[in-house]
């Protein structure tokens, strides 16, 4: 789950990061009285779970409240990136010097917390990654000991922060580690982390993605869930207890089981073809737990084939079979389906589905390399 920059920024600020003192608001009315109370120039920042936003135009400066409010208004008509926007962030305006990219996030590979920084800020660190590497400086963080005085050092010295700043920037860093640990966050950014004309450091944008499995331990921050701005589909999935993760291949892929389920994305790219989706219907589904993934599915318009892979063991084949021929009587649809169910009532759950006009499998790789020929077909 992401939080919103507002509500990022807020958590930085409870761990002691200086952010600036603005406020969150739906009506660009509104926006003109927080412009009005701030005083002086303001930024209008569309709150949307997407970055690029500068780009996309959803970031304005105002001159003054009345220009605040139009710059509101404009902003709250927009869709970025298919997420409507809402809110927008009403912030004293940043006199910037520079820009500054700071974030915690997990390296798996190396079974720890990674902190890194860059003075390339401001733009996506992913892009920064890809075309000056050297620009990302890294400290992997020791869980037991936590962030480390001489780490947050060694990160200043990398980027060439200036001197005076190495104290603020030390706080800055323990704060974001500690908001990262406490909230069981998986990434935690500011960028940029700004140097301001005057010589203080701001965290002017904020990103925090928190652990759905560890969301549990916080009401507080699961209430924060922003359900218009999720997409849809995994709304819908997470309804009905459906792990499912959107891809962006063609083949899309309903089993039971999240090892299986990996073991066929592979396969489809195996042979050839791209996933359209991670699902697991989980052990023991139920046909409308079935009929609502086949729905889910094929509501992507980039499915060009279905390839379901079922082992029925605490799951019964029979029961996905209803689940299965339940979505076809409610969508429309003439996408390609390939099936393999094996295990407990297979029989029974392919002479249901015998007359429902699907491709059958006999092995995992005839399915899949099947799933492959129909998509490209
Ligand atoms: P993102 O594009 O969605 O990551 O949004 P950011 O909040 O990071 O803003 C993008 C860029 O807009 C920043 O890197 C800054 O260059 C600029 N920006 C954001 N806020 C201010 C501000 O208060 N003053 C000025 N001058 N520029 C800003
Ligand atoms: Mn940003």
């Amino acid at each position: 789950m992401k939080l919103h920059e507002y509500q990022s920024k807020a958590l930085f600020a409870q761990h002691g990061i200086p952010i600036p003192k603005g406020r969150v608001t739906g009506t660009a009315l509104e926006a003109r009285e927080i412009a009005q109370e701030l005083g002086g120039r303001v930024v209008v920042k569309a709150q949307v779970l997407v970055g690029g936003r500068g780009k996309a135009g959803g970031i304005r400066l105002a001159k003054s409240p009345q220009e605040a409010e139009e710059a509101a208004a404009q902003i709250l008509g927009m869709t970025i990136k298919g997420l409507p926007v809402r809110k927008v962030l009403v912030d004293p305006a940043a006199d910037i010097r520079a820009e500054i990219y700071l974030g915690v996030t997990n390296d798996r590979a190396a079974r720890k917390p990674v902190m890194m920084a860059s003075s390339a800020g401001g733009v996506e660190i992913e892009e920064v990654a890809r075309l000056t590497p050297e620009k990302i400086h890294r400290e992997h963080i020791d869980p037991f000991l936590g962030l480390r005085d001489y780490q947050a050092r060694s990160l200043a010295a990398g980027i060439e922060l200036p001197r005076e700043h190495w104290k603020l920037f030390g706080q800055i860093a323990a704060g974001l580690y500690q908001a990262y640990v406490e909230s069981d966050a998986v990434l935690a950014e500011i960028n940029p982390l700004v140097i301001t004309g005057d010589n203080q450091l701001q965290a002017l944008d904020g990103k925090i993605v928190l652990d759905d499995n560890a969301l549990f331990r916080h009401p507080d921050l699961a209430e924060m869930r922003d359900m218009d701005e999720e997409a849809s589909a995994e709304t819908e999935a997470r309804k009905y207890g459906l792990s499912y993760v959107k891809l962006d291949g063609e083949i899309g892929c309903m089993v039971n089981g999240a090892g299986l389920a990996m073991a066929t994305m592979d396969i489809i790219k195996f042979f050839g073809g791209a996933p359209a989706n991670f699902l697991d219907i989980g052990g023991g589904a139920g046909a409308d737990k079935v009929a609502a993934a086949l729905r889910i599915i094929l509501a992507d318009p980039h499915v060009k084939a279905v390839m379901f892979n079922i082992f029925g063991g605490i799951t019964r084949c029979d029961e996905v079979a209803r689940g299965i021929l339940a979505a076809l009587a409610e969508v429309n649809t003439r996408v390609p389906m390939v099936v393999r169910l094996v295990g407990t009532n297979e029989e029974e759950g392919r002479r249901l589905l015998a007359d429902a006009n699907m491709i059958t499998a006999t092995s995992l790789a005839d399915a899949a390399q099947k799933a492959v020929a129909a998509a490209k077909g």
